[in-house]
């Protein structure tokens, strides 16, 4: 005879030992590195709005958003059920929610409707936050934000788009963007045959009328991956007689009626799930020209330069939450009689987690902040462009492993998909691939050397600032021009240059705004070459608790 409380249940067992959920926290009260660049950048203005936003967006209910609007992938319907083409996207109700949420929050405009000291170093604190919940939002919200510097280059174009983009009231109804309270806008770039080598376009576009910036053209081609393909128009590059050029292409023409934007199906990708990202055809679409004719590359660049930014913001964020899940699981766990975030061991291995997670957050601020400064000082420019290409390589490249480390953090339970975990795995190499892949970044960066001289000077200036801290960081500085002494054979090198200009940047950083005990760590680790392969290999005289602490969530 089974007892009452045992009857129906098979209670074989207490569950015990098991850490409750992540959640209901302040995702930036709780976020030790990133307050303090906010305030040390100039942005402490939205302190308040970015503490009311942490609680929001940490609470529970907000968090499952994230769940589901992965869980149930965005669809694509054709046509509707009477053979009419319909070329639209349908999400989970979640997935609107987060976007709203990021809209209202001015993700996607904050520096272009105030422009002011530290909006974007803001803004930047708004994408970080809000992706740690669901980075599929990062990229559509990314594109619209980014496409304000390249729209402005074509006055009728800004005039008309720039206030629906900046709008802060989220619309997600596929109708003219006349009638709507807000619009998106993509980026349509690569296509089958090229797509870092943009140049290798086939899209044509020939005039409708007069020709030139502004005018009316109309496109025939494909473009092989559209991110954000809900978006109410495009930034996209086209061939015409004079060479590659950007065109904006709306999805509904000036009188009301569609374009002609055929989507043909969604890419099923690895991660990155709640974002559609598709195949589209161009058959005389309807499209502007923005900027001069040839000049497509340096017009979308100014695109392009802020969507990198925020790969690297993307990245620090996904970084970030995946500590937050380590630490928070080896606080509430224990083996072997002792809590795990007690044991040596794992310790060294957390304390390693936190460092990178600290250098990752501490440099795209630093990133961020350099935007900011352009618009202060247009001699800003040379750092702005290095630091780029430099922070958006390393960020990028570290997300991936990181986020494995501190997925075996959680042992078992990390590999099991009702956890955040294999989510942010799968979320964390897409942001190398896209928007200049890991080579693509590295020449751009040596691309940058050769066109501006003032970069490396500007960069090197910038790392100059913690001279006289550090007798292995000097040394480490020192030997830096010496990378760029002999041009032979630097395409080859080129990684291994990116790698050292983005440790000492690092290091530099952390040496002068972080506690000693992080700076010192992480110079020990890896400046001074005493760091193994992989995370768990810090000295053993590391400050390793107090490094935890500082990054730790701390939920109870
Ligand atoms: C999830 C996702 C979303 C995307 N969204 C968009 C979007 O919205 N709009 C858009 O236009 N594109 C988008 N892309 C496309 C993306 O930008 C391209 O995939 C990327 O630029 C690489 O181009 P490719 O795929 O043609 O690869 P390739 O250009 O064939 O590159 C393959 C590899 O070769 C390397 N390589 C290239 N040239 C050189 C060289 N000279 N020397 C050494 N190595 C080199 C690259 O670094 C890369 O590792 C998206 C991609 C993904 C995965």
């Amino acid at each position: 005879m089974l007892t009452e409380e045992r009857q129906g249940v098979y209670q074989t067992h207490e569950v015990k030992n098991q850490p409750t959920p992540l959640e209901n926290y302040n995702l930036y009260l709780e976020d030790q590195p990133l307050r303090e660049a906010v305030e040390r950048h100039h942005a402490s203005w939205m302190e308040d709005r970015l503490r009311a936003f942490g609680e929001h967006i940490g609470r529970a209910e907000f968090l499952e958003l994230g769940n589901l609007a992965n869980k149930f992938s965005p669809v694509l319907q054709t046509h509707d059920r009477f053979g009419n083409r319909r070329d639209e996207v349908e999400f989970h109700p979640a997935y609107y929610e987060l976007m709203g949420t990021g809209i209202a929050a001015e993700m996607h405009a904050l520096p272009w409707n105030r422009p002011e000291r530290g909006a974007h170093v803001a803004r930047a604190a708004i994408h970080y936050l809000l992706s740690q919940v669901e980075a599929g939002v990062g990229c559509p919200i990314t594109m619209s934000f980014a496409s304000v510097p390249a729209l402005r280059i074509q006055l009728e174009v800004a005039d008309e788009w720039v206030p629906r983009v900046t709008s802060t009231k989220y619309d997600r109804r596929v109708i003219p963007a006349a009638e709507k309270t807000g619009s998106m806008i993509g980026m349509a770039m690569t296509e089958k045959q090229g797509g870092s080598d943009v140049r290798a376009n086939d899209t044509r576009a020939v005039p409708v009328g007069a020709e030139g910036p502004g005018q009316e053209y109309l496109l025939t081609g494909h473009k092989w991956f559209v991110s954000g393909i809900m978006a109410d128009a495009f930034l996209a590059t086209a061939h015409t007689d004079n060479g590659l050029t950007c065109f904006f292409v709306p999805k509904f023409l000036p009188d009301g009626t569609k374009n002609r934007f055929f989507m043909l199906r969604l890419k099923d990708k690895v991660g990155n799930r709640s974002n559609a990202t598709g195949e589209v055809e161009l058959l005389d679409t309807w499209a502007r020209m923005v900027g001069e004719e040839g000049r497509g590359v340096p017009t979308i660049i100014e695109m392009v330069n802020h969507t990198r930014l925020d790969c690297a913001i993307g990245m620090a964020s996904v970084m970030r939450q995946a500590v937050s899940q380590a630490m928070h699981y080896c606080a509430h766990r224990a083996a072997f009689g002792n809590t795990l975030i007690d044991q040596p061991l794992m310790q060294n291995v957390l304390a390693d987690l936190a460092l990178e997670s600290e250098a990752a957050t501490t440099l795209m601020m630093r990133m961020a902040q350099a935007y900011d400064e352009v618009r202060e000082d247009p001699e800003a420019r040379h750092f702005a462009r290095m630091v780029t290409a430099v922070g958006k390589y390393w960020t990028c490249k570290r997300a991936p492993h990181f986020v494995f480390e501190c997925m075996e953090c959680l042992g078992g339970g990390g590999y099991v998909e009702e956890c955040n975990m294999p989510r942010l795995y799968r979320e964390a190499p897409v942001c190398a691939i896209w928007e200049g892949s890991g080579n693509v970044i590295s020449l751009d960066m040596l691309r940058a050397l050769h066109k501006d001289p003032q970069t490396l000077p500007a960069f090197l200036a910038e790392l100059d600032h913690a001279r006289g801290g550090d007798k292995r960081l000097d040394a480490f500085l020192d030997k830096l021009p010496g990378e760029f002494a002999g041009l032979d054979g630097i395409e080859t090198r080129a990684r291994r240059i990116m790698e050292k200009l983005a440790l000492a940047l690092q290091a530099t950083l952390l040496m002068r705004f972080a506690p000693d005990y992080v700076a010192d760590a992480f110079i020990a680790s890896r400046i001074a070459g005493d760091h193994g392969h992989e995370y768990g290999t810090l000295p053993k005289n590391t400050a390793f608790r107090d490094i935890i602490d500082r990054v730790r969530p701390k939920t109870d």
